[in-house]
């Protein structure tokens, strides 16, 4: 889930209606605090008058014990995996991007799975 806070304008809608999933940062734009979706999330997508909440049901699962540390995801989609100390690679953000559906084809172990 997301919300962009560049459409964003702060109306409140969806902090009021999902509590759970959002609130106001400092700049009094929403975020998303919880990822799960809830009914209210839904709603809250539904009453943003700007269109800025994206529910993703996409999911990434991310099986590390595979890992061997090609570093192929690291490299192809960096704000969603990094390495970690023992040099496996770590998801970092489980947002879905075309960087990611990459790197889970240049996987060599399948430790990269998009469940659509
Ligand atoms: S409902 Fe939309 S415009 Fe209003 S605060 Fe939430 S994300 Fe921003
Ligand atoms: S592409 Fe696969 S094997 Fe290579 S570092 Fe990432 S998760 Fe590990």
């Amino acid at each position: 889930m997301k919300v962009d806070s560049d459409k964003c304008v702060g109306c409140g809608a969806c902090v009021s209606i999902a509590p759970e999933n959002f609130k106001f940062n400092d700049e009094g734009k929403s975020v998303v605090i919880n990822d799960s979706i809830t009914d209210e999330a839904k709603e809250a997508k539904e009453m943003c008058p700007v269109d800025a909440i994206t529910i993703e049901t996409k999911t990434v699962e991310f099986i590390q014990e595979r890992c061997i540390g090609c570093g192929a995801c690291v490299s192809i989609a960096p704000e969603n995996f990094k390495f970690n100390d023992e040099g496996r690679a770590e998801m970092i953000d489980s947002s879905i991007s075309d960087e990611v559906y990459d790197a889970s084809s240049a996987c060599p172990v399948d430790a990269i799975n998009i469940n659509e």
